[in-house]
């Protein structure tokens, strides 16, 4: 689901989705549409979630 508002990230506002890890609500530029978690999330579980280490 997608909604406007201001994104938790980068304080940009926008449409937005919601991190499925700690809920946060992130425009697009800060989330990442294949696993659905924001860059914050990203960074910290990559690793653990999918073990295809960081390529970034
Ligand atoms: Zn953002
Ligand atoms: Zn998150």
């Amino acid at each position: 689901m997608e909604q406007a508002g201001l994104c938790d990230v980068c304080g940009v506002t926008g449409y937005l989705s919601t991190c499925v890890l700690c809920g946060k609500r992130v425009c697009m530029k800060c989330v990442d549409p294949r696993k659905g978690v924001c860059v914050a999330c990203k960074r910290g579980t990559d690793i653990n979630l999918s073990g295809e280490g960081i390529k970034e």
